[in-house]
């Protein structure tokens, strides 16, 4: 008989079907260089990789221009998430969780069977970082995680805020800056004792397919990770495709300005649209715009109909920003299913 919580998953379910406009993975819409698969083409698939990827940790650590000493690369940020709240928390010890905030620290921390305090955010979204510290004491968490900018709120907190939080708990604190590429607030060259940093190459550097994350943090809890984490966590073509395209420093930077003038674009079209079905449009850090809805539901299912997929949380659609074309088709389609015009057609 398998364990009660077993019994209750899910698989998870990525939006299955084909689809001609996909904007709701937060992926980068620009496809990968040539450079890239060049890369792949000499390595020796029949020996292990490097247990530590360290070429990939020091293209990393050059490109953002840190101690490579203090990168652990993971499967994918979300490894490295699961590796951290299974062995990094106690038997009996509380993690603390942002409502809303990404899914998957609070689905690890189930499986790991750790307690969960949750930090509810207020109707906009803002996280107030006293309340944050208050809760953290009043139930003695052993760690806080959490995303800036957040996914799916795409709403930032300024670096002097999460200084002020981690200066002033004995937590750990797990900060996951997947989408700091496209906010300049990033605690990723400053060293505590009590932080770690996730990174993703998922989102602005494009290669969500090869599955690349990092953890930036001292030397205590890098040791620790690079004790727990499995041996061949990263594969060899992940590493050598990493690497390459962290070499690229320029390419890197001209792609996330393309990604964040398209995310400007979505966002004042957003914002132009005059409708009592749209309540509001966030202010957005990320690739994304995430909008509440007075009916977030069946807008939804019309733009699947359509074959436009964005995301759905509660009363909120989050859309990713994507190349010129899928912004136009959604922008459209919008515009018809609210039978709106846009103030700047
Ligand atoms: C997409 C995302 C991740 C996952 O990144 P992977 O490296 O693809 O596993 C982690 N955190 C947040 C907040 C994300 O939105």
């Amino acid at each position: 008989m398998l364990p009660e919580k077993l019994r209750t998953m899910e698989p998870y379910e990525p939006l299955s079907g084909t689809f001609d406009v996909r904007l709701d993975a937060n992926e980068s819409f620009i496809p990968p260089d040539d450079s890239i698969l060049t890369a792949l083409s000499k390595l020796q698939l029949n020996r292990y990789p490097d247990p530590y990827s360290r070429e990939l940790c020091t293209a990393f650590a050059a490109y953002y221009g840190i101690d490579p000493e203090r990168v652990t690369a993971g499967n994918g940020s979300d490894e490295l998430i699961g590796i951290i709240l299974s062995s990094f928390l106690g038997e009996g010890d509380k993690a603390l969780c942002f409502s809303h905030d990404f899914s998957m620290y609070k689905f690890y921390l189930k499986l790991y069977e750790k307690q969960i305090v949750i930090y509810n955010k207020p109707h906009d979204l803002t996280v107030d970082i006293d309340e944050v510290l208050r809760i953290a004491e009043a139930n003695n968490v052993r760690l806080i995680i959490f995303s800036n900018p957040c996914n799916p709120t795409s709403l930032g907190i300024k670096r002097e805020e999460i200084i002020r939080l981690i200066e002033s708990t004995k937590a750990i604190v797990v900060l996951d800056e997947a989408y700091m590429d496209f906010f300049n607030q990033s605690l990723i060259k400053l060293d505590f004792s009590n932080l770690i940093i996730l990174r993703t190459m998922s989102k602005a550097l494009g290669l969500a397919g090869a599955r690349l994350g990092f953890a930036v943090a001292g030397c205590e809890y890098t040791r620790a990770l690079q004790a727990v984490k499995s041996p061949y966590n990263v594969n060899i073509l992940s590493q050598a495709a990493g690497t390459a395209a962290l070499s690229n420093k320029a390419l890197i930077d001209e792609n996330i300005r393309r990604i964040i003038s398209s995310r400007d674009m979505l966002y004042s079209r957003m914002c132009a649209m005059k409708s009592d079905e749209i309540v509001t449009v966030f202010p957005t850090c990320t690739n994304f715009v995430f909008v509440r809805m007075r009916d977030a539901q069946s807008v939804f299912t019309v733009l699947l109909e359509r074959g436009i997929s964005v995301r759905v949380l509660g009363d909120c659609l989050r859309i990713t920003a994507g190349n010129e074309r899928e912004n136009d088709v959604l922008i459209s389609a919008l515009e018809d299913i609210l039978s709106i015009r846009s103030e700047n057609t």
